[in-house]
């Protein structure tokens, strides 16, 4: 059994607590939302944070609320997956949305998980996700401070794979942040992530994120598909997420095509929208130059379930299904 290792904890109940919480343990913190990543890691020793700030206490975290004048959709930072399950707000916006939140972990998980932790979910790797004593046995990998990676001997930087399921389509639907600093500001969704396995997050320091927001939500779709081992509960082994405006003539208009678990961080593959832009559902052609583009952005590497070549594969078959349910 893995017991957690002697923490402090905070439970602020404002943003001025949050602020002086963060200031005063400044680079020895970690935020504590659904805990269902964050719990594990510690018992693995994956995080020396000495301090959790717990954000449960925190008012307007929670919720998923439709601006109808501004067309804007906004989900509090601390909104579980499992509620947005349950909301009929989202059902009727982003229907697809839902759907990928159905993929995302097992239910007894939802109930705590929340949005918020899973944009923030770390890199995984065979190598990396394992106990205290198990890592003591093998030398330290990029991660872990080390100068190798054990999954890909020779490779220059660390490979772990991006793992989170809803991340790629709220890309492909070009969600912002809203993120409490000393004040309140915004930055794109693509510029939480580095891509760089060892650390994949670029929130400014002493940050949280509070709100997720999709502007012109009423004129946007998106589905997302996920290849696992176990269909009841798994991480991905790729992901693929299609976003974009529908118009009348059955095409797509600004679509975004947007790759999970194939790489350290999520890929966006322009080749793969400009394929399918203004393009009919029936249309075959732009299907395979789309399918072809995935395939070629994706960089699997031997770190988790299944073979690389396979996952490449199975990335283009995602993106098909996905066009080829547009059909129905
Ligand atoms: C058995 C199992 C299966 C799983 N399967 C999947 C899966 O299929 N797909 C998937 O995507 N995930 C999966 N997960 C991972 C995890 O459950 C989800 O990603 C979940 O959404 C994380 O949310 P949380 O609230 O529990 O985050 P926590 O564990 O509380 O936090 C995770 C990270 O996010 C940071 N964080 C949390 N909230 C904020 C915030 N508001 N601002 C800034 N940083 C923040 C934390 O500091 C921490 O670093 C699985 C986990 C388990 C245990």
């Amino acid at each position: 059994m893995l017991n957690l290792p002697k923490i402090e904890y905070c439970r602020p109940e404002n943003d001025e607590e949050l602020a002086a919480c963060m200031g005063e343990h400044q680079g020895n913190f970690s935020l504590l939302a659904g805990g269902t990543a964050l719990v594990n890691d510690l018992k693995r020793g994956l995080s020396d944070a000495g301090v959790l700030i717990s954000l449960g206490a925190l008012p307007g975290l929670k919720g998923i609320e439709y601006d109808r004048d501004r067309d804007c959709l906004l989900i509090g930072s601390m909104t579980t997956l499992a509620e947005m399950s349950a909301s009929a707000v989202l059902r009727d916006l982003l229907p697809g949305l839902v759907r990928a939140v159905s993929l995302t972990a097992a239910p007894p998980i939802r109930n705590r998980a929340t949005l918020g932790g899973n944009l923030c979910l770390d890199t995984r790797c065979y190598y990396y996700n394992q106990s205290l004593a198990w890592r003591k046995l093998r030398q330290p990998c990029f991660k872990c401070g080390g100068e190798a990676c054990l999954a890909v001997p020779g490779a220059r930087k660390c490979q772990s794979v991006f793992s989170a399921d809803l991340p790629p389509l709220l890309l492909a639907l070009e969600a912002k942040l809203e993120i409490h600093t000393e004040g309140t500001g915004e930055m794109s969704l693509a510029e939480l992530y580095t891509g760089d396995g060892a650390a994949p997050h670029n929130l400014p320091e002493n940050a949280c994120i509070t709100k997720i927001i999709i502007d012109e939500v009423s004129q946007k779709w998106g589905e997302y598909r996920k290849f696992r081992l176990r269909k009841s509960i798994d991480f991905p082994l790729a992901g693929v997420a299609l976003g974009g405006r529908k118009t009348s003539n059955r095409s797509f208009k600004q679509p975004r095509v947007v790759l999970g678990a194939l790489a350290s961080g999520p890929l966006t593959v322009a080749e793969a929208a400009a394929a399918l832009s203004g393009k009919s559902y029936n249309d075959r052609n732009a299907l395979q130059q789309a399918v072809a583009a995935v395939v070629a952005a994706a960089k699997p590497v031997a770190n988790i379930g299944s073979r690389p070549g396979y996952r490449k594969k199975v990335a283009g078959v995602l993106l098909q299904k996905i066009w080829l349910d547009l059909q129905n």
